[in-house]
């Protein structure tokens, strides 16, 4: 049951499961368990089979990628935070990261159905009962569903404590009222986090005015609506998500009423680190295209590789590889060691989505007229990386929460 899948087994043979989370690198250490390293190459091998051939269909036609979210699921490379007790694989974020950092490198359009499944199952893993976990955590490791996370409205997006949707207590239910939008997995989530306004007067402070619900995506009164076409990452399923009169049994708030802000802060430290890795990834991917286009395009008689200018790019993108991967490594041991985070989170996803961005742009550069091309595919990089400084909180909003911190330190006399 519990490591059912190919993954789990390979894991559950090392005798290692839930230990993950002890044999991450406690002191100054840049190397990769053995463990670690089998995880890697099992999504690596994965992309190179199943992510890579198809990741162009999939952004032409915009079809939700359903075959190849079954088969890492099937493969142990979905849900990985699930405690292991419901069927899960109990990795900690770092490791987790590493398999983001993987997919991202094939597609970052078919990444996002995996990783925002994951993020939505964050605020139940951070803050859910046992029976919450074991219904909502629990039926993802049993079957190929997916989950989603909305918070996000079409009145607000940076300032979450803008949101205007409503819960309001009737007997021992909540009634659901509002609307999201650019809710990823918006119409193929079997359950959804939703962050709703539960306490109407203005002057109560949105650590205490907000609560989080779980909330089964077919109970009656939720209308997801059309697929938006977006300019990157096609293959994932973006939706507004209409919530009217929708009636949620009390047990599925979680933590308690007012505790929705917190949490939902608390997973945005857990989650970001993941979308660095996955910036990461495709800044990657634009390094190794552009390295093999590079040496094989020839002008004035050379391979344009040997053009000091192009060199400088490739380096350029090589240093952002290196340094965003050490970034997200960092902040995601900041959070699985319990140090508080959202610091080097937020410079992980900020500094990932900046310069993979760059990145995507110069591989572009390096394409010359074929790179502003969709037979050539560094087009689609670019087009992909640029909502990495969007969503999760924009780049603006990361240096606002950065910045927040090194006044704070510097006010308690804290700076070194
Ligand atoms: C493809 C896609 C997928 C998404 N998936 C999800 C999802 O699954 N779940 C979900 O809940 N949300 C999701 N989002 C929403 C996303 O998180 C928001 O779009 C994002 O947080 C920005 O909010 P906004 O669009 O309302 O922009 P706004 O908040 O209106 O910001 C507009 C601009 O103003 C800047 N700005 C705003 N406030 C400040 C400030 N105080 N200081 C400086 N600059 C500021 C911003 O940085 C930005 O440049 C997704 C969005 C997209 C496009």
């Amino acid at each position: 049951m519990i490591f059912k899948n190919i993954l789990g087994a390979a894991i559950r043979k090392q005798g290692l499961g839930v230990q993950f989370s002890a044999i991450i690198n406690r002191g100054v250490s840049y190397s990769l368990s053995a463990e670690q390293k089998e995880i890697q190459d099992v999504a690596r091998k994965f992309v190179r089979e199943e992510i890579i051939p198809v990741a162009g269909h999939y952004d032409k036609t915009g079809e939700f990628p359903w075959p190849v979210v079954k088969k890492a699921w099937e493969l142990g490379l979905m849900n990985t935070h699930v405690p292991p007790e419901i069927g899960g694989l109990g990795l900690d974020v770092f490791t987790s990261c590493l398999i983001a950092e993987e997919i991202a490198y094939g597609c970052t359009g078919i990444m996002i159905p995996i990783v925002v499944s994951s993020v939505a199952q964050m605020p139940v893993v951070l803050g859910g009962n046992a029976e919450q976990k074991k219904n909502f955590l629990g039926r993802l490791t049993e079957q190929p569903l997916l989950a989603a996370f909305c918070c996000t409205e079409p009145i607000a997006g940076s300032d979450v404590s803008g949101i205007k949707t409503t819960a309001v207590k009737k007997g021992d239910e909540y009634i659901l009222n509002g609307q999201k939008m650019w809710i990823s997995n918006g119409s193929v989530a079997n359950w959804y986090y939703v962050l709703a306004r539960t306490d109407p007067n203005p002057k109560t402070p949105a650590s205490k005015a907000f609560t989080g619900f779980l909330v089964n995506a077919d109970t009656p009164g939720i209308t997801p609506g059309r697929k938006e076409w977006n300019m990157g990452q096609r293959a994932s399923d973006t939706r507004g998500v209409t919530f009217e009169d929708v009636r949620i049994p009390k047990e599925n708030v979680l933590i308690g009423e007012g505790a929705g802000f917190k949490l939902t802060m608390a997973t945005f430290d857990m989650s970001r680190p993941g979308l660095g890795a996955g910036a990461c990834g495709l800044a990657r991917r634009c390094l190794d295209e552009s390295v093999k286009y590079s040496m094989d395009r020839k002008t004035f008689g050379v391979p344009i590789a040997d053009h000091q200018a192009v060199q400088f790019m490739l380096a350029d993108m090589a240093i952002t590889v290196e340094t965003t991967r050490a970034m997200y490594q960092k902040s995601a041991w900041e959070f699985d060691t319990n140090v508080n985070s959202s610091y080097y989170s937020s410079i992980a996803k900020c500094f990932g989505a900046d310069m993979a961005m760059k990145a995507a742009l110069d591989a572009v550069q390096i394409f010359g007229g074929n790179g502003y091309n969709s037979e050539y595919p560094v087009e689609k990089l670019m087009r992909d990386a640029k909502i990495f400084q969007i969503y999760e909180g924009t780049s603006q909003i990361q240096r606002l929460i950065i910045a927040r911190r090194l006044l704070d330190k510097a006010k308690a006399g804290e700076l070194n």
